[in-house]
């Protein structure tokens, strides 16, 4: 595994039904930063990004259809370091075993995830946000 997080990162927005609201508007909020690096975007989340906030996303597919498995491939192949996934805990998924693959994943891998505004907003207020981050310790 990689033991540092370039500065230009690879940052995924996914976002469930019930929480696309709350991931848009907070996309506006850190437009400037999310367009300092290179994002991608479950499918009706990236439409939405595009159309709300200008914001270019490599688009993968929509959730439910294998957009989660694509985000899981790029992150087991080191193409992205930060997941911003606002996932809804109170409504229940058809694809509920891959949200949950894919936070798991995330953890095995260790990449900086946000769940919700808060820690989204803490994650872009860090300065190892714009920065190569070595990490402590290297990933076997
Ligand atoms: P969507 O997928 O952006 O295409 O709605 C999100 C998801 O359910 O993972």
């Amino acid at each position: 595994m990689a033991s540092s997080l370039p500065n230009q990162k690879r940052i995924a927005l996914v976002a469930h039904e019930h929480k696309k609201p709350l991931l848009l508007a907070w996309a506006k909020r850190h437009r400037e930063q999310l367009l300092q690096h290179k994002l991608y975007a479950d499918g009706t989340t990236g439409s939405l990004l595009q159309q709300q906030s200008n914001l270019p996303t490599t688009r993968l597919l929509s959730g439910p259809l294998g957009g989660d498995q694509q985000t899981r491939a790029l992150i087991a192949t080191e193409k992205l370091t930060l997941l911003v996934f606002f996932w809804d805990p109170l409504t229940s998924q058809p694809h509920d075993l891959d949200v949950k693959v894919l936070l798991q994943l995330a953890v095995v891998w260790d990449i900086p995830m946000a769940c919700g505004t808060t820690t989204a907003d803490f994650l872009f207020s860090s300065k190892l946000l714009g920065q190569d981050y070595l990490r402590h310790p290297s990933l076997p």
